[in-house]
């Protein structure tokens, strides 16, 4: 038993929907699990959508019948019969997601954000598992809320293991191996990626880019034999093609690099999505939807540390200096009282540095997190901070790649272990 995995790019149109058949129909022996992302930037559209609602914005119509007409777009595209049953599904989905914006907001924000974007994956999968029975591949949609279960912390959902692992044995369940045994046709199962739900059947969602991490979830709990991320680029490359020239994919790649690798911010992969790969030693193919019969990129029980430096980078930093207001020195105390500020907004730091008299962190700039957290902040310290910087991390670096990646830049803060470099630089037009 397979899983694969296609994210949004691999569903943003017609033809990439059609895709998904093609490449599946390569595969007819198989079983297979089937996990989609929502459409192109939908997650992107919902966001945007939920913020409207939940802060009274007028756009609120405008940016529903956005999303509607994108999705019927690439309906009417994929099924010219309007008597179709895609439609009268996509349409239910639609009204979920019309119930979750009326009225007054009645939870929070990130309770409501749950039950707004997880539609987008509702919607994906009825679209993906429409065409390929269009197709002639026989297959059954599964709402992934039926097994993925999580407790209540909205937006970055915590994964009950237990629970999970016995629904998706549990006889009824499709995903579970008795169901093919008892001689049911669908090896192609077709799930949505990025939500769980909660024990009361509220909706939750893994975080951003989890779909990733469904997939190794239903791996897990399934020992599948291997995973496929099916993505827009021929593996993992050593960098962002977006920001750096010269780009080399990596063939192979151990599971504590690709960790690292992740949890540093490159995007290929959700970072929880590796640990329960590594586990059961379940291997994680990245490969091109564009080219699949190209080797693509291998994750798994190597020893071996990467052939060339890895280049992480992200823009629209924050760099922070944190200082007692009495100029005293900085202490745990003083540091324990920052991290709990941090861990109760889920504020990821993503590179630290301690000083006599001050704790300086890099976040990520983010506009609805950000201001509040420096507000609380200034009741008991001094904060110094600087905007617009970009933070680069280097795996397996060397002086020479520093020197060449900050030319022009300023270096701000730099952390250093044995394999890995972080800079938090100015980039040269801010200087
Ligand atoms: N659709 C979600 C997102 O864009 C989950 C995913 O794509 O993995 O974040
Ligand atoms: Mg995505």
């Amino acid at each position: 038993m397979k899983v694969f995995k296609f994210g949004g790019a691999s569903v943003k149109d017609a033809e990439a929907v059609k895709n998904v058949a093609t490449i599946l129909k390569q595969y007819p022996d198989e079983r297979i699990i089937v996990v989609v992302s929502a459409m192109g930037k939908t997650t992107n559209a919902l966001e945007q959508l939920t913020n409207a609602f939940f802060y009274h914005n007028k756009n609120v119509e405008t940016l529903l019948n956005e999303i509607k007409k994108y999705h019927f777009d690439i309906i009417e595209q994929l099924f010219p019969d309007k008597n179709h049953p895609i439609y009268n599904d996509v349409n239910n989905a639609f009204i979920e997601l019309d119930w979750a914006i009326e009225g007054e907001p009645t939870h929070s924000y990130d309770h409501e954000y749950d039950q707004i974007v997880s539609i987008g994956e509702l919607i994906s999968t009825k679209i993906v598992s429409a065409c390929l029975s269009e197709a002639g591949i026989a297959n059954k949609w599964q709402d992934a809320r039926d097994f993925i279960q999580t407790d209540n912390t909205h937006r970055e959902g915590k994964i009950n293991w237990e629970l999970t692992q016995q629904l998706v044995n549990h006889s009824t369940s499709p995903l579970s191996p008795l169901h093919m045994e008892r001689g049911k046709m669908e090896k192609i199962i077709v799930t949505q990626g990025f939500i769980g739900g909660t024990s009361e059947n509220f909706t939750t969602t893994l975080g951003r880019e989890g779909s990733d991490y469904t997939a190794a979830i239903i791996a897990y709990t399934m020992n599948a034999e291997s995973v496929t991320i099916w993505k827009d680029v021929p593996g993992v490359l050593n960098a962002d093609p977006k920001w750096f020239e010269k780009t080399q994919k990596l063939e192979q790649i151990s599971y504590q690099d690709a960790i690292e690798l992740a949890y540093y911010g490159a995007t290929v992969i959700h970072p929880k999505t590796i640990k329960p790969l590594q586990n059961k030693k379940i291997p994680l193919y990245v490969k091109s939807f564009i080219n699949p019969e190209e080797a693509g990129t291998v994750i798994n029980d190597v020893q071996s540390s990467l052939p060339v430096p890895c280049f992480i980078f992200k823009i629209n930093q924050v760099l922070a200096s944190i200082s007692p207001k009495d100029f005293s020195f900085i202490v745990e105390e003083n540091l324990s009282d920052i991290f709990k500020l941090f861990a109760e907004r889920h504020i990821k730091i993503n590179m630290m540095q301690n000083s006599a008299i001050s704790f300086s962190l890099c976040i990520d700039n983010d506009p609805y997190k950000l201001p509040e957290l420096i507000k609380t902040l200034q009741k008991d310290y001094r904060v110094l901070y600087n905007e617009q910087l970009e933070l680069i991390t280097i795996r397996y670096y060397d002086q020479a790649t520093i020197d060449r990646v900050t030319a022009n830049k300023k270096i701000l803060l730099e952390v250093k272990s044995r394999y890995t470099a972080q800079m938090v630089v100015k980039p040269a037009s801010f200087m």
